[in-house]
């Protein structure tokens, strides 16, 4: 039997076509001096490679090498790899002898899946098509040739805001991993590799995400049990004492290759069956898997290699550095501050907070969209090129004018106020544009409108929003008050 090359996101039985299949793994320093990754995140990578790597014992040969080159000059058998999952790898083991590349694994749908829906999309790609026949093709939450319940999305039920008075949702935490010897070991390491000048940003701290396939299962099964029937309500809610809430904490496990995104998907269908779980939870959970994980897949993939680069509402000003260094310390927003705060501490917070403080916060301010995509492929324990080039150029940073989104996911203080406790405790006011208790999310939303508007197609989603803006008295003052703020943290 061939030996299989698994990547550090390829590590779950799988990747394997056979249980005593003999591997090959590699740990390459270089891929940490070519960037600057959080330091949870890189120790997370580390962890999970050298857990695989003993578990396998024998049946592993585990290379570690300054380069993936260097590491392949010592092997001197044909390997194989599934696809990789991003170009450059992809290009990179393509270009080699004695390598064979098969089709990708890892997600719910092959390549073959989206090329036969896409070849009879009309239009813009458009996740909720790709969804629906997704879930069709795969015999997921159907109940015949329809939607379990009637309708494909129940999503309208999913954006309650966190419940009043509470300062954490009122449901079981979840499991955390225990470190071991090989978690001390990668620690003094990643140490050693500072000492040497190898940067890394964020805070260190406990390994909070799986690095072996039972610590991701653990996870899974504790959160189909005892989490999933919260997870849907409050899946867009946030909290500032409870980043966790009731996600599942498993997007970096899934991205790992720790687990199988089918595996999750037919327990939460079974837990709806079997009257454990409420559906809009249960569908909630089985969108962002079948939906927008395998969209954004595959969209990498669709969209030509220059994608990535998309600029369309010419965003120009540089992240600026306090953003990109995590410093949190620095910002006054109580919404920004804590969130940042939180990926710093954590290298992760949940898709809301993501979309709507993080990405809006860049969108409103112009920043350059591929520099957005390398910082939080960096930072973030779950951010791999293929997830974070679509999901940020395309749906956060609106820079491709709507190939993959019908709408920038801009807003102002209100939405963030609507669904977080943060707003009470902000020295800024949300419903205040201007002045000294102006809101930076407010000022910077219609900011952003009156620089963008002649570059956003017309769409019938924004006329009504472009007419409240051309009512805005106070529009110069805005403006002004925004380009004196300029790159400054708020
Ligand atoms: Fe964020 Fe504005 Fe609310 Fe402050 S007032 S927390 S800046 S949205």
């Amino acid at each position: 039997m061939t030996r299989r090359w698994l990547f550090a996101d390829q590590l779950g039985p799988h990747f394997l076509d056979d249980r005593r299949q003999p591997v090959l793994l590699i740990e390459s320093k270089a891929v940490f001096r070519r960037r600057v990754y959080h330091r949870q995140k890189a120790h997370l990578i580390l962890s999970a490679l050298r857990h695989r790597a003993a578990e396998l014992g024998d049946q592993a040969r585990f290379v570690q090498a300054e380069t993936y080159r260097a590491a392949l000059r010592k092997v001197r058998e044909p390997v194989e790899v599934c696809h990789p999952t991003s170009r450059a790898a992809k290009e990179f083991v393509h270009r080699l002898d004695r390598v064979t590349v098969l089709p990708p694994r890892g997600f719910v749908t092959g390549l073959d899946d989206f090329a036969a829906w896409a070849g009879t999309a009309r239009g813009a790609l458009r996740m909720e098509n790709f969804y629906r026949y997704a879930r069709q093709r795969h015999d997921v939450l159907m109940d015949g040739d329809g939607p379990v319940g009637g309708r494909w999305s129940l999503d309208e039920e999913n954006r309650e805001p966190p419940p009043k008075g509470t300062a954490r949702l009122d449901v079981p935490a979840p499991p955390m991993p225990k470190e071991d010897d090989i978690d001390a070991e990668v620690r003094a390491e990643l140490d050693r590799w500072e000492r040497e000048g190898i940067r890394f940003v964020g805070r260190d701290g406990p390994r909070r995400f799986p690095a072996t396939r039972a610590e991701a299962t653990a996870r899974l099964r504790h959160f189909l049990r005892h989490r999933l029937p919260l997870f849907g309500p409050y899946e867009d809610a946030m909290l500032a004492d409870d980043p966790w809430l009731a996600h599942s904490l498993l997007s970096s496990s899934f991205n790992l290759g720790l687990l199988d995104p089918m595996e999750a998907v037919r327990g939460a269908e079974r837990a709806y069956r079997d009257g454990k779980a409420p559906l809009p939870s249960v569908e909630g959970f089985v969108r962002q898997l079948v939906g927008w994980r395998d969209f954004v897949w595959h969209l990498y993939w669709h969209f030509e290699p220059g994608y990535g680069g998309s600029n369309r509402l010419g965003a120009r000003t540089p992240v600026p550095a306090w953003f990109a260094d995590l410093d949190a310390d620095a910002v006054q927003a109580h919404c920004l501050r804590d969130v940042l705060a939180g990926v710093r501490d954590h290298g992760w917070v949940h898709h809301i907070p993501r979309l709507m403080v993080l990405g809006n916060y860049a969108l409103q301010r112009g920043w350059r969209p591929a520099e957005l995509v390398e910082w939080f492929h960096r930072c973030f324990v779950d951010g791999y090129a293929w997830v974070m080039t679509v999901n940020v150029v395309g749906m956060s940073q609106y820079a491709d004018l709507g190939r993959m989104s019908t709408k920038p996911y801009a807003s102002g203080g209100a939405y963030i106020n609507r669904m977080s406790d943060y707003c009470g405790g902000c020295r800024y006011d949300p419903k205040r544009r201007v002045g000294e208790k102006g809101c930076p999310y407010t000022a910077g939303y219609w900011a952003f409108l009156a620089r963008t508007r002649d570059r956003i197609p017309p769409n019938a989603r924004m006329a009504r929003t472009l007419k409240q803006l051309d009512r805005l008295t106070d529009l110069d003052q805005v403006v002004a008050q925004e380009k004196e703020r300029g790159a400054d943290p708020p």
